[in-house]
């Protein structure tokens, strides 16, 4: 029987070699356990700033071994857990800044009522004045006028014609 190795972690042990123990640092189950560990006594917040301010722990991130355990004053977090930490905060933080209006959210309905009663007010108000087409008093005798200056009236367009359709 080899030794075995004790992750105090996860409260467990497995067959001890470099390569089980690297396997078992970078497992994303390690990494949860071992910011529990911490959540249990202190703010994510605070970790995660002690942590960065911390020289990492060469013995424990290269063999997975460091006789300190958690009294270490080395950082025993790996750049991934540091960055799921960092996660963890941000989603934190962004909840802390979900503040809710004073008067509550307005309700969806009251916004679509809202919204379809300025619209019958606004078509009480009068029609709004188009521009109509008028020839200009200097070409009104002349007869040469070209036909894109022409008065366009019911009577000017074509019998066929149909604005059913764009082309
Ligand atoms: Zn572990
Ligand atoms: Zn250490």
């Amino acid at each position: 029987m080899g030794k075995r190795y004790y992750c105090a972690y996860c409260d467990r042990s497995f067959k001890d070699d470099p390569e089980a123990r690297k396997r078992h640092l970078s497992s994303l189950q390690h990494a949860k356990n071992h910011v529990d560990h911490y959540n249990m006594y202190k703010d994510p917040d605070i970790i995660l700033k002690e942590e960065r301010a911390k020289t990492p722990c060469k013995r424990y991130l290269t063999i997975g071994d460091c006789a300190f355990g958690l009294g270490c004053k080395f950082s025993h977090y790996t750049p991934q857990m540091l960055w799921e930490l960092q996660y963890y905060v941000d989603m934190k933080n962004a909840s802390k800044l979900r503040v809710v209006p004073e008067n509550g959210w307005p309700n969806p309905d009251d916004i679509i009522k809202e919204y379809f009663e300025n619209t019958e007010s606004s078509n009480n108000m009068e029609e709004p004045n188009y521009p109509t087409w008028f020839k200009p008093l200097e070409v009104h005798d002349y007869s040469m006028l070209p036909p894109s200056l022409w008065p366009i009236t019911p009577e000017s367009l074509p019998d066929n014609l149909t604005f059913n359709k764009w082309v």
